[in-house]
């Protein structure tokens, strides 16, 4: 049997304890949070500990035709996972490739996809190094899985993908390049200098299936001499179109250097909190119980912290000019937050140091819990983002479900990052969510608003949002898979993109 082989190939390789085929092994490597995991169950995964053995396995998958979904370390929640998007491929677990290469003097390091944000934080820490990580929200991944995937963080180095700085790949048929400066053997500049010469390549391998990373560059962000800000508080829903219109000018022009995020109430309530504890109604929750939330937490319908880095003086000034923007308005509440070399940890995701508690809001409702992510990028208005607010809310009160969102402002664009809590063992629940999910995709999509990362139940659907003349961009990119892995065996689906005749 071709799978049967195949592993038996892989085995040779890594060691037969590093190929997983059992029940409990699929299992562990399901979508726990996933509406049906069975949609996506792998069929077994296999762990290789270096970027040989990840070529060999390549090179095997391509002999028996065998679909491979590389992770990092899989803990990509609320988009899939550990799972792939094709059931029955073989998960690459990657998460044993842990090397980390440091250049201090620049600030950059060369990670393999097993560097989580802790392994890489104890790293710093224990040299002493003045450099500062930026992490997600649910800090247990990798560095690199998750700046493949367009991760975001909190500190001016949170757009992840924008600070990947050369790659090192295994092709689909597995020949090995790396990416940019790091195509001239022994390069000194590969992790300094982003273009290369030619085209550049490195956003190709992010957020697709052309190959697999096992090496990334990714610039760190010294550590500043200080930093403070705000934890500014929002009385009513209608609060943020003013509050996005005052912040953005300052994100702009480059005064504000993080990607604020202004979320609603459900965002403390939920992760320090379950629901029954407000209400044993299964409707949307009440004014009733959503104002004793906000009076519980001291918070306001939305809630944004904003955050300055730098030289002392620079930090205070910014924080005069944010408190000019705000001269006047009708904030409910702001709250001073500082910090400064010498002072003990700061300890939050603003400094790049690792959380997990937000994992904890999967329990909001109780029971297996679980959620989905639904991101729609819009133009950075005021207007535009209540409206969005407005339709979206709409919908959660439709399907009954509780509303958990936020806007992060980058340079140009807001990033509207959703999170729809449900109780996997609540099944007319259950039975909401993908309509309510198809609905505000085509909801987005009749504003023309494209979902900037998805899970894997839904990748088709986005591509296929994606229209312009006919879908060209998918096109391109699958005349490109096709090129490149005429098999398909590297992570089928993976945002939509196919080899010929594989879309089922
Ligand atoms: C409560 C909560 C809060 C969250 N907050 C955030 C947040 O603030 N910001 C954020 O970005 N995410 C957030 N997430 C989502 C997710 O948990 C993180 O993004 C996480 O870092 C992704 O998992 P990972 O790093 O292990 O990546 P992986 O799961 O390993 O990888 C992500 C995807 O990238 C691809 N990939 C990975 N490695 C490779 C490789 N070497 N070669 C080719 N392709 C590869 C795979 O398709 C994989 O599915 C949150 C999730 C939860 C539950």
């Amino acid at each position: 049997m071709t799978l049967a082989a195949a592993l038996q190939d892989f085995a040779a390789i890594v060691g037969t304890e590093n190929v997983f085929n059992s029940d409990q092994d699929r299992n562990a490597y399901a979508d726990h949070f996933a509406q049906d995991p069975e949609t996506h169950l792998p069929i077994a995964a296999v762990a290789p500990t270096s970027r040989d053995q990840v070529r060999d396995i390549v090179r095997v998958a391509n002999r028996h035709k065998v679909a491979l979904w590389p992770i990092s370390r899989g803990k990509n929640f609320g988009y899939g996972g550990a799972a792939p998007v094709m059931k029955g491929s073989v998960v690459l677990d990657l998460s044993r490739l842990k090397a980390i290469d440091f250049d201090e003097a620049n600030g950059v390091v060369l990670v393999e996809p097993g560097v989580s944000f802790f392994d890489l934080h104890d790293f710093l820490q224990a040299r002493k190094a003045p450099y500062w990580l930026s992490v997600p929200g649910n800090s247990w991944g990798s560095v690199a899985g998750n700046a493949l995937d367009r991760g975001v963080g909190y500190t001016p180095y949170g757009d992840h993908a924008s600070r990947i700085c050369g790659l090192e790949v295994v092709l689909p048929d597995g020949d090995l390049i790396r990416t940019g400066m790091g195509a001239m053997d022994g390069s000194p500049t590969w992790n300094l200098y982003r273009n290369g010469f030619g085209p550049g390549w490195d956003t190709m391998f992010c957020q697709s299936n052309f190959g697999v990373v096992t090496r990334l560059g990714l610039w760190l962000m010294p550590e500043p001499e200080a930093l403070a800000g705000y934890d500014l508080e929002f009385d009513k829903p209608e609060d943020l179109g003013w509050a996005i219109d005052t912040i953005m000018p300052l994100r702009r022009s480059g005064l504000i250097q993080q990607s604020p995020s202004i979320g609603n109430w459900l965002r403390s309530a939920a992760v320090m909190t379950r629901r029954e504890e407000w209400t044993s109604d299964k409707g949307p929750l009440s004014e009733t119980v959503v104002s004793a939330i906000r009076k519980r937490f001291n918070i306001g319908w939305w809630s944004v912290q904003i955050r300055f880095y730098g030289p002392q003086e620079v930090v205070d000034a910014s924080l005069r000019a944010l408190d000019r923007a705000f001269d006047g308005k009708p904030l409910l509440s702001k709250k001073l937050a500082r910090w400064k070399q010498g002072d003990g940890p700061e300890g939050s995701p603003m400094s790049g140091v690792p959380v997990s508690f937000p994992l904890a809001n999967a329990n909001w409702h109780g029971g297996r819990g679980g959620h989905i992510g639904y991101s729609p990028v819009l133009p950075p208005s005021g207007d535009l983002a209540l409206k969005q607010f407005q339709r979206t809310y709409a919908l959660y009160q439709k399907y009954e479900m509780d509303y958990h969102a936020s806007f992060a402002m980058g340079e140009r664009s807001l990033t509207n990052v959703n999170q729809i809590l449900y109780n996997k063992d609540d099944a007319p629940m259950m039975a909401r969510v993908d309509g309510m999910f198809r609905d505000l995709v085509a909801d987005a999509s009749a504003q023309r608003y494209g979902e900037y990362r998805t899970h894997i139940d839904y990748m088709e659907l986005v591509a296929s949002t994606y229209d312009f003349n006919d879908r060209a961009l998918l096109r391109l990119n699958e005349r490109v898979k096709q090129a490149l892995d005429p098999n398909g065996i590297i992570a089928p689906g993976k945002s939509g993109i196919w080899t010929k005749g594989a879309r089922s």
